[in-house]
């Protein structure tokens, strides 16, 4: 593997009450082989060349370490932002596995965002941290059907399994739920998809899913959407530059209708779906004062 030169890993979150709050962000690797089509961490603003090869930061551990002992705050700490921190070098090199053990070492708290079920390998860790801090795990899963997932996320695997990931998590007790993000217009954000990811979810023990209706599309990766959007559906990256033109932030033409619909399946099925709710939810166990003295 490739090693890249760094001089930091964890960074402080000033989102941590907007996203699952997290108090630090961290990426062990740069880069992702997993292909997703819409991948935000594609864009020239994260400076992230040979975006698709898997590198690691040197020293990554060493670095880590340093940085965990010298916080006072033992906070959540956040896994994968920018890469998948169980791509498919991890499963031999294990720097995710090596960091989830200083986390536990030093009490941190962790969150992962993950479309692998290498996940499954660290249960025995995950549990451990969550005796003492607060664990959450999001499955990225954007649509439940597997034949559209695989043109999507080609090298990922198929939604089934990892709602069957989800169930494997809730099993042994780990707060866990699904990320549906993005949703992709004229293409997930149809009722029935909506509607089959929060029953689904539900039928696997999720404790919450959650959702950003659109996706960010920046400068370059509009072009490497587009190239590919095509071939799924001819004409579609014509009727994206007329609806949004360099816009951004793409959202649904229903978007409101259909987070009124989401909400609600989401309340028949007693499934949390708003973020202050799941912050709460899956930190009640401990507050943050507590954090800050019990170490
Ligand atoms: S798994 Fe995440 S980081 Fe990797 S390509 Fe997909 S969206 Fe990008």
């Amino acid at each position: 593997m490739e090693y890249v030169k760094t001089r930091t890993i964890m960074t402080k979150s000033n989102q941590g009450n907007l996203w699952f709050g997290i108090d630090y962000h961290m990426n062990l690797y740069r880069g992702c082989s997993y292909g997703c089509i819409y991948c935000d961490s594609r864009s020239d603003s994260y400076h992230i060349k040979d975006f698709d090869k898997i590198k690691s930061k040197e020293n990554a551990l060493q670095i880590l370490e340093e940085e965990l002992a010298s916080k006072s705050l033992k906070g959540v700490v956040s896994f994968g932002t920018l890469s998948d921190p169980y791509n498919e070098l991890e499963k031999d090199y294990k720097i995710t596995r090596e960091a989830l053990t200083l986390i536990k070492k030093y009490g941190f708290g962790v969150s992962i965002d993950t479309k692998s079920d290498l996940i499954l390998r660290d249960i025995d860790l995950l549990k451990e941290i969550a005796q003492n801090n607060s664990v959450i795990i999001k499955i990225s899963i954007t649509t439940y059907e597997d034949e559209l997932a695989k043109f999507l996320e080609p090298n990922v695997i198929s939604s089934t399994k990892r709602f069957e990931v989800l169930k494997k998590l809730r099993e042994n007790d780990i707060y866990a739920g699904v990320l549906m993000t993005p949703v992709l217009p004229f293409v997930t954000d149809s009722v029935d998809n909506i509607k089959q990811m929060v029953r689904i979810s539900h039928e696997n023990r999720a404790n919450f899913i959650y959702t950003k209706m659109g996706v960010t599309l920046k400068s370059n990766v509009h072009d490497y959407y587009y190239e590919r959007i095509e071939k799924l559906y001819k004409g579609l990256s014509k009727d994206y530059k007329t609806l949004y033109g360099n816009n951004i932030i793409c959202s649904p033409l229903k978007y409101s209708d259909l987070l009124e619909i989401f909400v609600k399946e989401c309340n028949q099925h007693h499934l949390l779906c708003d973020m202050g709710e799941i912050i709460k939810d899956y930190k009640k166990k401990i507050p943050l004062k507590e954090q800050i003295s019990l170490f």
